[in-house]
């Protein structure tokens, strides 16, 4: 395992970390933690140090679950636990310490490494968190008791927006989603992260599985005899600007062949990176990127998501259930929106993928 140095927190993390949404529900159901535990466990083993979960993730159970692993792990070495609070769970700073509080109950821990603010998908969310006696002045309060260590931030925004609040100092690290699909989108963001000495972490490296179950789609990030998910992988972590990469595990087996990703890992070249960024506008060419040049639209359509949601209608072969699932949990947005489309055109005009896009909003609000 390879480790790197978490922005400025002094914290060495595993560049492949775990995150824990992904444990299966048959393995939990019951109450009996110790299949998905073992999963936790593995990746304990193989050099894995930096442990993302979250109230809410899978049916509230994944911080049990790390619980459980927990008291195995320790006094075996260290490790670093990152969990989250967001806007929908505490209204001021006293939910804030409840949160937390029961956080650590529930992982048995008695400080938390990492605690971020969860999900701005805008600005607007982004201050949201900000205000007084918001989110973020709870935080603050429980570092100040040693509660937690480091405050953190997970994002959907765009590279531009994030750019805009990396300069902050309000944080010490940002969780976002950057894949082969996205990358060219969230750049700007992560470089400005980056660049203010901001901890990266990659959530989504496989792009939510879309990744590896579409080899024909992203056959040119595979290189020599790593499979499609490791080389997808290798293309994150071997960037500078990348500090960790959390994908989720549903067995021991996905355990050992995604630590494989930091064997004999050589530094992403710049033109590696550029070679890759051609991908997006030659075999990936109906897939939107999000570069959201398209994104002043008069009736505030907020285009890239839609878009960017559609292509898993694509990479599924015709699923539109996928993408009302992404528009809903990951953008939190409702897709019959798009029927307020009045077909004017100018984002196809400005699209770099050239994509009809008002057929595919047609198709999105004909699923509503
Ligand atoms: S075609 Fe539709 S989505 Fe595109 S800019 Fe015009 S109104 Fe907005
Ligand atoms: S629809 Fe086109 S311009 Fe808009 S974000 Fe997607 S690829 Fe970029």
């Amino acid at each position: 395992m390879i480790y790197k140095m978490f922005g400025k927190t002094g914290k060495m993390v595993s560049v492949i970390g775990m995150g824990g949404m992904r444990f299966k529900k048959e393995e939990y159901a019951d109450g009996n933690l110790e299949k998905p535990a073992a999963i936790v466990l593995r990746a304990f083993e193989q050099g894995v140090n930096y442990f993302d979960t979250a109230p809410g993730y899978c049916d509230n159970t994944s911080e049990r679950i790390y619980g459980e692993a927990f008291k195995t792990m320790k006094g075996k070495g260290t490790f670093h636990v990152s969990t989250k609070c967001g806007l929908w769970n505490a209204k001021n700073s006293s939910d804030t310490r409840r949160m937390i509080e029961k956080s650590l109950q529930t992982m048995g821990l008695e400080k938390l490494d990492f605690y971020n603010m969860w999900c701005a998908k805008t600005l607007e969310e982004y201050r949201e968190f900000l205000k007084k006696d918001g989110i973020y002045e709870g935080a603050l309060q429980a570092q100040r008791e040693h509660l937690i260590d480091h405050i953190c931030f997970t994002t959907h925004m765009s590279g531009e927006d994030i750019a805009k609040v990396a300069n902050d100092g309000l944080y010490e690290g940002v969780t976002l989603g950057y894949n082969a699909v996205n990358f060219a989108y969230r750049q700007k963001g992560i470089e400005a992260c980056h660049a203010a000495g901001l901890g990266v972490v990659i959530m989504n490296p496989l792009g939510g599985g879309i990744i590896p179950s579409n080899p024909d789609y992203f056959s040119f990030l595979k290189r020599g005899d790593d499979s499609l998910a490791v080389s997808a992988l290798k293309f994150i972590i071997s960037q500078d600007l990348a500090t960790v990469a959390i994908p989720g595990y549903s067995s021991v087996a996905e355990v050992d062949e995604n630590v494989k990703a930091a064997e004999n890992l050589r530094p992403a070249t710049k033109g590696y990176l550029e070679e890759m960024a051609t991908h997006l506008t030659t075999e990936l060419n109906a897939l939107c990127t999000g570069c959201s040049y398209c994104d002043s639209c008069p009736v505030d359509i907020p285009i890239p998501k839609l878009l960017e949601s559609y292509n898993n209608f694509i990479l599924s072969k015709g699923n539109m259930t996928q993408v009302k699932n992404r528009l809903k949990n990951h953008w939190g947005i409702d897709g019959s929106l798009a029927a307020t489309c009045t077909a004017c055109g100018q984002c196809e005009t400005l699209c770099t993928q050239k994509l009809p896009i008002i057929k595919r909003l047609a198709e999105i609000a004909a699923a509503y």
